[in-house]
């Protein structure tokens, strides 16, 4: 059975770290629209320059921007044994895109659930590599010395967009636009919702029960 996941919830609730995991347990890719995003701005392509302008506000990028770099990155060899999405679909235009591309697929969906006042301190403690992407979190995650990657040796960096004021707009943003999709999904009998705030071991533990692979 093809494994493919798809993880919603709000920026903060873990999709990048259980994503991780899982990918690394199932031998699959973990997509993420975040990272495909801030690759293209860092290499400084005309889709990363059109795009870097509405992620340093927190908003979302254009749907014909996000779609055409997923689809590209799902035609690669590697996800066709299956792949798990994180950032990705975040509007019911992206949904109704994957829905085309994945066909009859027996995919899943978790939803990933957390209260703004815990993400809002749990973004603002985040930490990641500026070279391999690992994800820290000062006090629950902390890397074994201050400031260098366990993983690599990089430096760990603050996101632009992990700043407070930035964050509330992230969460407003994904309230408005997101929420719909759980709602899309719930109605197709998709979706399972667990909780973002516990620890990390047990999350994923959860998450393994739901999946029927
Ligand atoms: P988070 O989920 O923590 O907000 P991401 O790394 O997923 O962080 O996304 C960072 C930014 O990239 C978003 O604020 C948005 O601007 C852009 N982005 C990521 N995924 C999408 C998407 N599917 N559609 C539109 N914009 C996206
Ligand atoms: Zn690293």
């Amino acid at each position: 059975m093809k494994k493919i996941l798809i993880l919603l919830g709000p920026p903060g609730a873990g999709k990048g770290t259980v994503g991780a995991h899982l990918a690394r347990q199932w031998g699959i890719p973990l997509i993420s629209s975040g990272d495909l995003l801030r690759e293209s701005v860092r290499n400084s392509t005309e889709l990363g320059q059109q795009a870097r302008q509405f992620m340093v506000r927190g908003q979302l990028v254009p749907d014909r921007l996000v779609l055409g770099l997923i689809g590209q990155r799902l035609a690669r060899t590697d996800a066709a044994g299956g792949f798990i999405l994180d950032g990705f679909p975040r509007t019911a235009a992206q949904a109704e895109a994957l829905s085309q591309l994945l066909d009859e697929e027996n995919f899943r969906v978790i939803y990933l659930k957390a209260s703004d006042d815990f993400l809002v301190e749990r973004l603002s403690n985040r930490r990641v590599c500026e070279l391999c992407g690992a994800i820290f979190h000062l006090i629950n995650i902390p890397p074994r010395q201050p400031g260098v990657c366990d993983s690599c040796g990089g430096r760990l960096i603050q996101r632009d967009d992990d700043q407070p004021e930035v964050i509330r707009n992230r969460l407003a943003v994904y309230h408005e636009q997101t929420t719909p999709l759980l709602n899309y999904y719930r109605q197709a009998g998709r979706l399972t919702e667990v909780s973002g705030e516990r620890p990390l071991q047990e999350t994923l533990e959860t998450i393994q029960q739901q999946c029927p692979w």
